[in-house]
């Protein structure tokens, strides 16, 4: 049986004639930039994060660029992150000319350990971005103590967090701004790139939607330096067939998810994400993280020549199952093998391994075992039986 990490083709089949039909409308009006679908979108995406405004955008990286423009962040100025997460979290900090400050994650959880915030303040920094990775969300009470004590912004990264909430309200509602992305893998995804920001001031969203048109507040007065960064009328007609089925969808991923923490808990070998649910919190399961640290099983000597020609590392039990269970059908991802303060493109920051340890250390250890909302029991019963055979 082969089990994918993630698939679209369920969903696709249950919605097609409504997402044909979104295409083709679109296709057939001739309105290709803004109109009804993105306004429709923009209107019933804000009210589903619980705020009067969201502005749809290109993708989740030009979200977090807007966002850092939008607040006059730049150059000078420092923005404390994380480096366990995708590249684009650091990558738009610098876009803008700020500084990425990087504070360790807690091994728990995955995400930004709020108690290294303090140690890392100096009279630069202006904003903290946490990111609700995998879809779970950071302590945003935490942050927003945090932020009023040093008298910083907070834009959440919330590409991965589509349904999330903390303490019953959902995530991109809490800081000045909520960056969201519409990647296909994402929990609500467009076919092809997509993003919008959330926000409870307007004038955030007013500077954001004239970033987002090359400055312009009105046709052809430019007032900013700005981009040309759009959500497409087909990918809000998309958007706008999908968004009503986001809460079954999430629904869905959490039975997947209750069920790898049941079947799985007493593997000596892999860790299970150690989420400490509290009364309001919802995690919306984009990844089901593991990690994988103690060698308890045989090691292989079918292991597939060109994977560790291409990536792993023979005497990491992480990646020596990932190929095992590749070769049972199972394909897994490394959500994410290399932390961004130590990624070729960061050399100029001048870190060095032993940095952010826990990051490091994670980086090592983490697999993602195939969830979404339409993978069946079978399937995941074959990953199930298959983990508990290498390793009972
Ligand atoms: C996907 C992702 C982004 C970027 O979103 P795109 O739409 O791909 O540009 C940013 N941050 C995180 C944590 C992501 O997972």
């Amino acid at each position: 049986m082969q089990v994918p990490p993630f698939s679209l083709s369920k969903q696709l089949l249950e919605l097609r004639p409504e997402l044909e039909e979104a295409v083709l409308s679109v296709l057939h009006s001739g309105h290709y930039i803004g109109g009804k679908e993105v306004s429709t979108f923009e209107e019933s995406f804000a009210s589903s994060v619980g705020v009067p405004y969201a502005v749809g955008c290109n993708s989740g990286t030009d979200a977090l660029i807007l966002a850092l423009r939008a607040l006059d962040i730049g150059p000078g100025d420092e923005v404390i992150t994380c480096s366990f997460s995708f590249f684009a979290t650091a990558e738009a900090i610098s876009a803008v000319g700020a500084k990425p400050v990087f504070v360790d994650v807690s091994r728990d959880d995955y995400l930004i350990n709020l108690y290294e915030v303090e140690k890392v303040i100096t009279p630069a920094s202006r904003c903290i971005l946490p990111v609700h990775l995998f879809g779970c969300p950071v302590n945003m009470e935490h942050v927003i103590r945090l932020a009023t004590k040093f008298n910083l912004k907070v834009i959440e990264d919330c590409a991965q967090a589509c349904g999330t909430k903390w303490n019953g309200r959902p995530v991109g509602s809490w800081g000045d701004i909520g960056c969201f992305s519409f990647f296909p893998t994402k929990n609500l995804g467009a076919a092809g790139d997509g993003g919008a920001i959330t926000t409870n001031d307007d004038l955030i969203a007013q500077r954001v939607r004239e970033l987002a048109i090359h400055g312009m507040p009105r046709r052809y007065l430019h007032t900013n330096l700005g981009y040309n960064s759009r959500l497409d009328a087909i990918q809000a007609a998309i958007l706008n067939v999908k968004l009503p089925c986001l809460n079954q969808w999430i629904k869905q991923r959490q039975v997947v998810a209750d069920r790898y923490l049941d079947f799985l808990k007493d593997i000596p070998g892999i860790e299970m994400p150690d989420i400490s649910i509290r009364t309001g919190m919802v995690h919306s399961w984009n990844q089901f993280v593991v990690k994988v640290n103690n060698i308890n099983f045989q090691k292989s000597n079918t292991t597939i020549q060109s994977f560790w020609e291409s990536f792993g590392d023979s005497n990491n039990p992480r990646d020596i199952l990932k190929v095992k269970l590749s070769d049972q059908g199972i394909n897994t991802i490394i959500y994410y093998p290399i932390p961004i303060h130590l990624q070729p493109a960061y050399d100029n920051l001048n870190h060095k391994e032993g940095d952010l340890p826990v990051t490091e250390q994670l980086c090592k250890e983490v697999l993602s075992l195939p969830i979404f909302p339409e993978i069946t029991y079978e399937e995941q019963d074959h990953v199930i039986s298959v983990l508990q055979s290498l390793f009972l």
